[in-house]
């Protein structure tokens, strides 16, 4: 798909609902159904598995696209791409085989299930446990917060086991699975959003994607490149449709005699929005390149876009929000919404805090 068709589909399909679909907390079938039919769960899939086997740059734009009407359903693709690229990478042939063409068709959504109660930035406090049992593992545990996790046919679950903590394919349903709707939160709102349950589900010795003690050094750490990049092209999305909001705003509204955009810290504002966006395409574009080339430098390049997509939109959002004035903070306004989805972007995906830390590490900076 190119890019204007890209576009075209977003502002048929998407942004329509989106103001609904935050306001109830409800992903819309509907949306679903076209985002189905128009393939975009297989973007990042290889074609061998009837993907489209798009660049990082290609799926970077549909999450800029997407992103730009609908954090949600960026957010539902970003946790999809990160579960089929761990499978793709990590998982066997037969995973490969038995899960791959049904993520690219939309047949089955993918969830990717880390973070618990006790363990969010802390990832290597994760308490859910894989014991080890004829024939496989049983897995017993809580998951929070997980993106999709209303919607998926197969989560993507870390539980640590003899060894380490390991990644498994749990499909669903599957006896002892319990998934429960979390309500809608300050942002992502129709993200479908579900706490898990996992009371001694049981898995074959097969379900384990890569080696042991692989699954946060290999499996969560791969997908969490991916994740991370592709919520920074979101966030550049989010970005430019502040600046198109706040730049119509500004030039159709009158105060003092003359449009807002004739003001000079009204035009302050605006160029900071246009900094946000300029300073987000330049380092995505780097990122996308040097992750595609599998350069060495690629995940310092990710974590420093992510970090400063999510600032940048909340920049964006939050001067949009002052440009629009009460309109913008009115229950029908766009900006609000971005705002919220914004601030939800500094936790995702490693928090700013914890980017930081993970930025100092990378560019050799520790002691
Ligand atoms: C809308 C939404 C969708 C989500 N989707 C998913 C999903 O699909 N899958 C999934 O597994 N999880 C998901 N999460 C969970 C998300 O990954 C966690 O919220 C995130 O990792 C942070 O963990 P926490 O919320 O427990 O915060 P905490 O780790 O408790 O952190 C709280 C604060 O303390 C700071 N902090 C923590 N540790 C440090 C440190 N060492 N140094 C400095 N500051 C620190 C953090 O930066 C943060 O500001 C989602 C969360 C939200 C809100």
């Amino acid at each position: 798909m190119t890019d204007q068709a890209l576009r075209a589909f977003v502002q048929a399909h998407v942004q329509p609902s989106a103001h609904a679909a935050d306001r109830d907390g409800v992903f819309p079938a509907a949306t679903l159904t076209a985002m189905t039919n128009a393939g975009l769960w297989g973007w990042n899939i290889d074609r061998r598995w009837g993907g489209q086997g798009c660049t990082s740059a290609d799926c970077g734009s549909l999450s800029r696209r997407v992103g730009a009407a609908c954090s949600s359903a960026r957010a539902l693709l970003t946790a999809h791409q990160m579960t089929a690229s761990a499978i793709e990478r990590w998982g066997s042939e037969r995973h490969r085989s038995q899960w791959l063409p049904e993520l690219a068709a939309g047949r089955a959504l993918a969830a990717f299930a880390l973070t618990e109660a006790n363990a969010g930035s802390d990832v290597q406090a994760i308490e859910t446990r894989a014991e080890a049992v004829p024939g496989g593992f049983a897995l017993s545990g809580e998951k929070r917060w997980i993106t999709g996790g209303g919607l998926a046919g197969v989560f993507l679950v870390f539980a640590r086991g003899a060894a380490g903590v390991d990644a498994f394919l749990v499909p669903r349903p599957a006896p002892g699975l319990e998934v429960r709707a979390v309500a809608p939160m300050l942002g992502l709102r129709a993200a479908v959003l579900a706490d898990l349950t996992l009371d001694r589900v049981f898995v074959g010795a097969d379900a384990r994607l890569g080696p042991s003690d692989g699954g946060l050094r290999f499996v969560a750490a791969h997908a969490l490149e991916l994740g991370r990049l592709m919520v920074a092209f979101g966030c550049l999305g989010l970005a430019d449709a502040c600046l198109r909001e706040a730049t119509r705003h500004a030039h159709a509204r009158v105060q003092g005699g003359r449009p807002l955009a004739a003001h000079q810290l009204v035009q302050g504002l605006l160029a900071e929005i246009v900094v946000a966006v300029q300073s987000c395409e330049a380092l995505l574009a780097s990122a996308a390149t040097r992750y595609d080339a599998h350069d060495p430098q690629s995940s310092l390049a990710v974590l420093v876009a992510k970090y400063h997509a999510a600032e940048a939109a909340v920049t964006a959002s939050h001067h949009a929000v002052q440009i629009l004035g009460a309109r913008g903070c009115a229950d029908d306004s766009a900006v609000q919404r971005f705002y919220r989805d914004a601030k939800i972007m500094e936790i995702i995906e490693g928090s700013t805090e914890v980017l930081k830390g993970l930025i100092a590490a990378q560019a050799g900076l520790m002691p």
